[in-house]
């Protein structure tokens, strides 16, 4: 049993704000709880649909464009139920970080939980086992975070079974982000809220809306137009949504996809997100701190492609990713 508990009821009809109490007794308070903020939108009969953002703490737009689609929405807006939690991993959003400044838990390598583990742990076993089951559709918006910066994309991994790969073509063609892509392998095998989706028999998609820790209009007009296309498409959001937008649907096949840093120092990229790259192109130089006389060390593509996600921070360490590349999607 999860020691998780939400102060409002999940299935009831109308709109409710409030917390999801993750017991927390520390210092400076005893007998205190962490408070998630969590909110149910609910009208009737209609599909069942769970948002999420904040699964790290340093992805900004999701958790801004929910927050926004909470306040604008109501009951009468909507056929079905609505629950979004904006901010999943509460405390690395407190602190802007990619992981829980409480046990260093990176939530979307926690799943699929465990309900007597670390505080993230308990977040994640509570999601898939008590807050999952009973939704028909489930969507993760992600950004590049502190570290990298992608363009703005919507995302999901391959599945086997054809009639859930169509559906869920059809949300990344409603959510219409600039590039959509389907990845081969999953990054996190097994841990992630995608795989904890799949378990419990959730159809659903994720994002990379942008990222460099920081928000723009442009990507935030992304994230809240697909949001809402999102939601029409599905049914339950009623009325006009914004015009749908042309998505490029790709894929990142392997390790070939990406360029990580061969050494330490500073990282000086040669191309720009969006730059179709060839095969040994280089895409960037590594310079020498302690050193600088030495030549940098030239970091190249293993393969062709289109730039969709670069390396943020210059300082960089071997083993840091400073690209990864997408290829046209091959139906
Ligand atoms: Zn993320």
């Amino acid at each position: 049993m999860s020691r998780l508990t939400p102060d409002i009821d999940l299935n009831a009809e109308g709109k409710a704000t409030g917390f999801v109490r993750v017991p927390h007794s520390v210092h400076r308070s005893a007998y205190g709880w962490i408070p998630i903020p969590i909110v149910r939108i609910k009208n009737g009969d209609g599909p069942n649909v769970l948002m999420q953002a904040g699964n790290h703490g340093d992805e900004w737009e999701g958790q801004i464009g929910l927050g926004n689609l909470i306040r604008a929405i109501e009951p009468r807006d909507i056929k079905g139920r609505l629950v979004i939690l904006p901010s999943a991993n509460f405390p690395a959003a407190m602190e802007g970080r990619r992981t829980s400044p409480i046990d260093e838990g990176n939530l979307n390598r926690s799943f699929p939980g465990d309900a007597d583990g670390t505080i993230t742990q308990q977040i994640a076993y509570w999601i898939e086992h008590a807050l999952l089951p009973g939704f028909d559709y489930a969507f993760d918006f992600h950004s590049g975070g502190s570290s990298l910066t992608y363009i703005p994309s919507a995302l999901a991994p391959r599945h086997q079974d054809a009639a859930r790969m169509e559906k869920v073509m059809g949300l990344l063609k409603a959510f219409g982000a600039p590039v959509s892509y389907i990845s081969a392998a999953p990054q996190g095998g097994g841990r992630t809220f995608t795989s904890a989706s799949y378990r419990q028999g959730v159809v659903g998609m994720g994002t990379e809306l942008g990222g460099g820790g920081l928000v723009t209009p442009g990507s935030l007009k992304v994230a809240e137009d697909g949001m809402r296309r999102v939601l029409s498409h599905v049914g339950l959001l009623q009325g006009p949504v914004p015009a749908p937008t042309k998505t490029r649907f790709t894929e990142i096949g392997g390790d070939d996809y990406y360029v990580y840093a061969t050494d330490g120092g500073l990282f000086e990229p040669l191309v720009e997100l969006g730059d179709e790259v060839k095969a040994e192109q280089p895409a960037g130089r590594i310079h020498f701190h302690h050193t600088p006389w030495r030549e940098p060390e030239v970091v190249t593509f293993k393969r062709a492609g289109l730039v969709l996600c670069k390396r943020v921070p210059a300082r960089c360490e071997r083993g840091d990713c400073l690209f990864h590349l997408a290829t046209d999607l091959v139906v």
